[in-house]
């Protein structure tokens, strides 16, 4: 089957042919890349061409496709049956492997996660962390930075980076306006203006939602203190600070972006690394807050495929398997493919920034690196769709969008990186024009 035929036939049964926005191709032009299987750090499509893969699902793939230890547990975990819909022994290790990552993350030596709840999705962990703080508060109000993705539910749409940042989409139709009014949009990296939104409404806000570093309008690290802030000034409020780790969980080190700025999160989500690439995510915080969950608390939260043995598995084997070594070569594989990125653009006198946070980066088109969602949006990003189609051509999958995060895995060896080196030259020039 041609990689055409399959978008065809995707288009007339799928809108848009994709089942999640940010798989389009809108952006950068032509047809999406319809992918049949994946092993280490490559991914192969519909006619046979093999990719190097810089998307890795969209981060879940910290070991790379196909991770022998992983897909072991699942073909495990699948002869035991697919679900249950009632508790099983997993899930409380998994629980125990999160809190143990978490554990150097304390305030006041507690730790800030000592309970958790597993969901499936990471929309449904930031809906759930944000119903839980507006429970616990008994208040509305939350504020979220622009160019910031929590997932897809109605109120953190607004000023959302993802497929809306590549779409040029301000916020979602559908959500009706009293809901949006819910939340309070603010720059990102701009202490003022968090301050200024305490003075005006600081007895009506629930929460402040971050991600822990920004990466879903292109990777945006905070300002050195800027999240230890957020959390100073929504406890001197009375309000709490979830932290939106289900991008950089796990992926960015041992113990996510907290394990590198440890601040005092209220909540924090994760998902995507969790899960090892099946559908798994998670909230914790500490007990007394995590205790207001039914069936304890007042604040509902449910779900039937919450905790799927299956996912709990891959995710389990996922996060035993991520010692010290897949760290160390996940950086080291970000370092080289973001000089090498940082060095063809220079050649090839394309104005740009390489824009990191940890083991995250991407390409801003501009020369000054920008902080906030605005700046963000002054680059030259039609620069990208060129770039994108050369680097393809020449068999290295990146994101299909200027506004998302590059993911490196563990399985990256020298053969693919090298690969991708060879690639960068002819896509600087492409990029040039
Ligand atoms: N939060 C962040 C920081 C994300 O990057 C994403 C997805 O990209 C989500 C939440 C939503 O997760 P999911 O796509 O699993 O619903």
């Amino acid at each position: 089957m041609s990689n055409q035929t399959a978008f065809e036939a995707a288009s007339t049964v799928i809108p848009g042919g994709v089942n999640s926005p940010v798989r389009a191709f809108r952006s950068v032009g032509g047809a999406p890349r319809f992918l049949v299987s994946g092993h280490g750090p490559y991914v192969v499509d519909v006619e046979g061409r093999e990719y190097v893969d810089l998307v890795c699902s969209w981060g879940p793939l910290l070991l790379g496709h196909a991770h022998p230890a992983v897909l072991d547990a699942v073909h495990a975990a699948v002869d035991r049956g697919l679900s249950f819909g009632a508790s099983t022994p997993t899930e409380t290790e998994l629980a125990e492997a999160v809190i143990a990552r978490l554990a150097p993350v304390a305030v006041e030596g507690r730790p800030v996660v000592e309970q958790m709840r597993l969901v499936s999705t990471g929309t449904e962990a930031t809906m759930t962390a944000i119903r839980l703080a507006r429970g616990v508060t008994g208040r509305s109000l939350v504020i979220k930075f622009a160019g910031h993705y929590h997932g897809h539910s109605d109120g953190l749409l607004a000023d959302a980076g993802s497929g809306l940042a590549t779409l040029a989409l301000p916020a979602s139709a559908g959500v009706p306006a009293e809901i949006a009014a819910q939340t309070l949009v603010l720059p990102y990296n701009d202490p003022d203006a968090v301050t200024a939104a305490f003075a005006e409404y600081g007895d009506r806000i629930a929460a402040i939602i971050v991600e822990a570093a920004a990466a879903n309008m292109g990777v945006v690290a905070p300002r050195e203190g800027f999240n230890a802030f957020l959390a100073s000034v929504a406890h001197a409020n009375g309000a709490l600070l979830i932290v939106d780790e289900v991008l950089t969980g796990f992926r960015e080190s041992a113990a996510g972006w907290l394990g590198l700025e440890p601040v005092a999160a209220d909540i924090v989500t994760f998902g995507k690394v969790i899960g090892g690439g099946m559908p798994l995510a998670a909230l914790g915080a500490r007990r007394e807050i995590m205790e207001q969950l039914a069936p304890l608390g007042p604040v509902y939260q449910a779900g039937t495929l919450s905790g799927n043995p299956v996912a709990v598995a891959a995710g389990l084997a996922t996060l035993r398997t991520a010692d010290a070594a897949v760290y160390e070569r996940v950086d080291l594989v970000a370092d080289t493919i973001s000089n090498a990125v940082d060095e063809a653009l220079n050649a090839a006198g394309v104005e740009h920034v390489i824009s990191r946070a940890g083991n995250l980066f991407s390409i801003q088109f501009q020369s000054t690196r920008a902080t906030d969602y605005a700046g963000v949006q002054r680059q030259e990003a039609f620069r990208y769709g060129p770039f994108f189609h050369a680097m393809l051509e020449a068999g290295v999958s990146l994101p299909p969008s200027a506004y998302e995060a590059w993911f490196v895995s563990a399985a990256h060896d020298d053969a693919a990186v090298s690969r991708v080196l060879a690639a960068l030259p002819a896509a600087a020039r492409a990029a040039a024009a």
